[in-house]
């Protein structure tokens, strides 16, 4: 793939994104977030002419070479009754959003192993998201027809679009908890999907800097 095809297709991701959020956010914010839209467009741009999928996948693969064995010690060692459960970004974590434009969407390959590890060994898989819930059924159809088995989904809702992303991040994960799972690892692309606890463990896959949602 040249690196141009890259650039239209993330601008292609940038347009579509762009375009949930108008018909997500409210018009009294769509003034505060088209900014920041054009601006982390011009970066998504950017990060085409840096990074490619190649290296992108062997640093997601590197990632998940240190998950899977901790997951197996982890899964073995479950206690009685312990419900188990991992959750995952979406964005350029599960999926391949910013390398692969189409719809459905790939799944990012390294993750999608890890992912189907964890689900055949009775781990129940939840996926939460920025997304707005706007695209919440095609998200969810875009992961099961690649593959993964959803226990559950999480889309902002309209008051969570007003909300820190990593905080709402993190009550999503403290609802996973109330519902009696036992999360023993949490997996993203971005610092806002890890910070805030509420995981045994976190595995960070590369953002560039930013530069990939
Ligand atoms: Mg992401």
């Amino acid at each position: 793939m040249t690196r141009g095809t890259w650039t239209r297709r993330i601008a292609m991701t940038a347009v579509a994104t762009a375009a949930a959020w108008a018909l997500a956010v409210p018009a009294g914010a769509q003034a505060a977030t088209a900014t920041g839209t054009s601006t982390s467009t011009v970066a998504a741009a950017a990060a085409a002419e840096d990074v490619d999928y190649a290296t992108w996948q062997t640093d997601c693969q590197a990632v998940m070479n240190e998950a899977l064995p901790y997951l197996k010690q982890r899964i073995a060692a479950a206690k009685p009754g312990e419900k188990q459960a991992i959750v995952f970004d979406i964005d350029n974590t599960t999926l391949e959003t910013d390398f692969g434009f189409s719809y459905p969407q790939p799944a990012n390959k390294p993750v999608l192993d890890v992912a189907t590890y964890a689900q055949e060994h009775g781990v129940s898989l939840f996926f939460v998201t920025a997304r707005p819930g706007i695209i919440s059924g095609v998200t969810d159809y875009n992961l099961k027809h690649v593959g993964y088995k959803v226990s559950g989904l999480y889309v902002r809702g309209f008051l969570d679009l007003f909300k820190d992303v990593a905080a709402y991040k993190t009550a999503q994960r403290v609802t996973i908890e109330n519902k009696g799972y036992t999360i023993i690892a949490n997996v993203g692309n971005s610092a806002t999907d890890l910070s805030g606890g509420h995981a045994e463990k976190t595995y960070k896959l590369p953002d560039y800097d930013g530069q990939l949602s």
